[in-house]
Formats: C-alpha cells, sequence, structure tokens
C-alpha cells in the first residue's frame, strides 16, 4: 500500500476511536482510516435521508444565509461563471450562487436531498448520483467542493473528476478539517470531526497543496477560518 497523497510507503500508527484506527503517513503526515472501507459501503451511510423530504430540509433558513455568505466572499470567480458544487445536498450554495450571477449545478449522492433542491430551486441544475459515475459531458469554470473530500475513500477517482470537470483556468474551492491547525483538540479523538466511518481521512495545507499539484493546480488562495479548518482555492495550470 502507497500514500493516497504522496505515494510514499511509510506509515505510523495515529489513531484508535472505538474500533476505527487511523494511520498516518510519515512523509506528509496525510491521515487516513485503516483499513479504508470502499466507496460503496460509505455511500450508504448517505442513503438515510436524515429527515430531508421534498418539500422539507434541516435547518434551511441558516442554510440559505449562510450560503449567501460564502457565495459573497467566492463572487470574484463565479461571478458569470458556470459552477458545479460537488456534494451540494440541498442545494443552498447553487442557489446562491445562481442569485448571485453564475450558471449554477449541483451533484448528490442523496436523492432526496436532490429531489428537495430540484423542488426549491428549479432554475438551478441538478444531478443526484455518486461522484464515482457522475459525467456532465462538459466542463466548469468552477468546482465548489465543501466539507466532501474528508469522506472519499476513493481519492483519485475524485480527483481524476475534477480534472475531468475542469479546463485551464478552472478554480476549485476545497473546505475540510484542518489536522495542521493550532485549534485541533487534543486528544485528536476528541475533535468534534473525527469522526469515522463518516471522515476517513485528515489533510493539512501542505499535504492538501501536494495532492493538487499533482492533478495540475496550483494554491492560489487561502481564506481565514477560525475554527480548524481548511478553505483553499485551486486554480488549474496544467
Ligand atoms: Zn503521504
Amino acid at each position: 500500500m502507497s500514500c493516497r497523497v504522496c505515494d510514499c510507503g511509510r506509515f505510523e500508527s495515529f489513531a484508535q476511536k472505538e474500533e476505527w484506527h487511523f494511520s498516518r503517513c510519515a512523509k506528509c503526515d496525510f491521515a487516513f482510516l485503516d483499513p479504508m472501507p470502499d466507496q460503496s459501503t460509505l455511500n450508504r451511510l448517505y442513503d438515510d435521508d436524515r429527515g430531508i423530504t421534498t418539500n422539507y430540509y434541516p435547518k434551511s433558513a441558516s442554510r440559505h444565509s449562510r450560503a449567501l455568505r460564502r457565495a459573497l466572499r467566492l463572487l470574484p470567480w463565479t461571478w458569470r461563471k458556470s459552477v458545479l458544487d460537488i456534494g451540494c445536498g440541498g442545494g443552498f450554495m447553487v442557489n446562491a450562487f445562481r442569485l448571485l450571477g453564475a450558471k449554477a449545478h449541483g451533484l448528490d449522492v442523496n436523492e432526496q436531498a436532490i429531489s428537495y433542491a430540484e423542488t426549491r430551486f428549479p432554475s438551478c441544475h441538478f444531478y443526484s448520483g455518486s461522484f464515482q459515475f457522475f459525467d456532465a459531458n462538459r466542463t466548469f469554470d468552477f468546482i465548489y467542493s465543501s466539507e466532501l473530500i474528508e469522506h472519499i475513500s476513493e481519492l483519485a477517482e475524485y480527483m481524476q473528476l475534477i480534472v475531468r470537470l475542469t479546463h485551464l483556468n478552472s478554480y476549485v474551492y476545497i473546505t475540510t478539517p484542518d489536522l495542521g491547525s493550532p485549534n485541533v483538540p487534543r486528544p485528536v479523538t476528541s475533535w468534534d470531526v473525527f469522526a469515522p466511518p463518516h471522515h476517513v481521512q485528515f489533510f493539512n495545507e501542505r499535504n492538501l497543496a501536494f495532492l493538487f499539484n499533482r492533478y495540475g493546480f496550483e494554491q492560489i488562495r487561502k481564506f481565514p477560518d477560525k475554527k480548524a479548518g481548511l478553505k483553499i482555492l485551486f486554480k488549474r495550470i496544467a
């Protein structure tokens, strides 16, 4: 086995939470569930609807206002651009991008969430299904994928999808917990986002940038985060 981020083959034991064991790459510090469940096992975790119906989504009012604030920060890169939110849930960010002038699309594995999104935001475009089987037959100017990459066991497939869905000078905005942050609680297993098996891996700024570099992206900007989160904008340069 080699590291999913840097291909190094040396690992150390990192943490144990209940029955879940995490290893860490000795070279790049990427920490991951070991053994790693396969993607179809993980996708089944998201089959349950968490109370979502075609007409109801939990905390929709606060999601709506938060999405508008977030989309406003990204306006310089999304205005009049084609945008895809991978892992869009009920479509709140997709709609916020649309309200702020983008041609907005969303993809989510949860069918109920997409059903809600299509009903609530009929001017946006939505796709349902796992990212592994997604093929839009087109590219987008901007990919937004927030708090998703830590759920993905098939990391190479996810990165290949991002490459397929982008062109030269496309932007990709990723948010994920930041294992390198000084705000991470000790012990790490007490961190609220240290939540296996939903969260199967943890990055820091350096190894996330290394991963995206391998696929032709460079880091453009790191946005501030009050807690222990990474908010990174990448640009495709190759
Ligand atoms: Zn590594």
